[in-house]
């Protein structure tokens, strides 16, 4: 492979030419720049897990947190084979700069084990997320930083980190993670809320443009907690969402597919081979197929320099985070899409982890009619940020989403001060 595609496809790059030519653009005080350029702290553990088998397994973890300027660390842990730290380095800093966008008072953090959770039984993986989470002890915190699902950890994974980090305290702390289920402290909305994000800031780009939300042909990559979740919301919506994807493949019918009834025999058959109401396309020519919103939501670097050209869609909503590599920006720009960067896209998530964390240190909860509205009062807020920084300043929505966050992390940077 050429170094270049190598380069292109590391996310930790792709954020830094985005973070430089915004910092550029603002005129950034070069102290506050060198600051910003790095994260405050990377932590790597070797967690030591007994497998069923009784022998041990050592398996390599991060948490990098990247800024506090703002408030505790917020952000996702993924567990995954292809983790590595530069990856969890980015996702941190795209998570410093999600929070600032939707202006919610977190910095940034990430986290990565690398590991295979498909083939690892439950036990295994909650013995792996116990001493993860006893080994992260000092560091993390509801005051510090404050975990969340990502790839391949849900509910129950924050279930075990809170009973974890409870434990060692000596008492409950519902705060110390947000995305846990609603019985033990998790907020009502929180599972669809990236979903449901998603869904408010597409209806504001489609009222910009005055198209027809049953004209939109919305086409999904992932059906995930993501993706399947925003692509049953606007199907209720009433968009045309006609192609849906997951690992398994991906199916499209330019007439609009039957989404409950195709997520239905997803859960059902783990899998979209078989499926006999709409076609099977490729990969590629999946993210290529004509449409008027595509949402790239399950992982990086889908979007690159070789196939950007190709798509052929109006609105581009980023549900992953890092979809579309910063090279592929200028192509992208090229062809007069209007980018929803996932700094602002996706941030739905982190806004409900917001209210979740609230909710759990008042110990009173919302209703899930008064999560969903301050969720849509602050995604709207934030879309009309983005793009009144755009227009100010002439750039496209990608750079404005990282101007308005940067602008706000280096003004809290300054205020403060640097101890010395
Ligand atoms: N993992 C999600 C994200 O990338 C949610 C993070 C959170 O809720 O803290 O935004």
């Amino acid at each position: 492979m050429p170094i270049k595609q190598i380069k292109e496809e590391n996310p930790f790059e792709s954020m830094m030419q985005r973070f430089d030519e915004a910092a550029q653009l603002l005129d950034l005080d070069p102290n506050i720049y060198k600051i910003l350029r790095w994260p405050n702290r990377e932590i790597t553990l070797y967690i030591p897990v007994m497998m069923d088998d009784g022998n041990y397994q050592v398996f390599t973890g991060y948490r990098v947190q990247h800024n506090f300027a703002r408030g505790p660390a917020k952000g996702g842990i993924r567990y995954s084979p292809d983790v590595t730290l530069d990856e969890v380095r980015a996702l941190a800093s795209w998570m410093t700069w999600k929070c600032a966008v939707v202006n919610i008072p977190f910095g940034g953090g990430k986290g990565g084990v690398i590991c295979n959770p498909h083939e690892m039984s439950p036990g295994e993986l909650e013995r792996l997320t116990r001493r993860y989470t006893s080994d992260l002890m000092d560091f993390i915190g509801p005051e510090r930083d404050v975990p969340a699902p990502d790839m391949n950890t849900n509910e129950q994974t924050m279930a075990w980190i809170m009973d974890t980090y409870s434990m060692h305290m000596r008492h409950t702390v519902t705060a110390v993670v947000t995305g846990k289920p609603i019985e033990i402290g998790g907020s009502r909305g929180r599972r669809e809320a990236t979903g449901r994000g998603l869904l408010f800031v597409c209806n504001e780009a489609v009222k910009k443009f005055n198209m027809e939300v049953a004209q939109t042909r919305v086409v999904i990559q992932g059906a995930g907690n993501v993706g399947g979740t925003a692509a049953t919301l606007m199907h209720h919506e009433g968009y045309k969402v006609t192609g849906l994807a997951d690992i398994s493949g991906c199916v499209h019918n330019p007439n609009g597919l039957d989404v409950p009834g195709l997520i239905a025999y997803l859960k059902e058959h783990k899998t979209v081979e078989g499926y006999r109401e709409a076609d099977h396309v490729g990969r590629e020519e999946f993210l290529e197929l004509d449409c008027e919103i595509l949402m790239p939501a399950a992982t990086e670097n889908q979007i690159t320099t070789e196939n950007a050209d190709r798509l052929k869609c109006k609105i581009l909503a980023e549900g992953a985070n890092g979809p579309t590599t910063a090279d592929a920006d200028a192509i992208v720009a090229d062809k007069n899409i209007f980018v929803i960067p996932d700094i602002l896209a996706n941030a739905g998530g982190v806004t409900v982890s917001y209210f979740e964390w609230v909710q759990d240190r008042m110990g009173f909860f919302w209703n899930e009619n008064e999560v969903n509205s301050r969720l849509h009062e602050i995604m709207v807020n934030s879309f009309n940020d983005v793009v009144r920084v755009a227009e100010k300043y002439n750039v496209n929505t990608r750079l404005a989403a990282y101007m308005l966050a940067i602008d706000r992390v280096a003004y809290d940077t300054k205020i403060r001060g640097i101890y010395a």
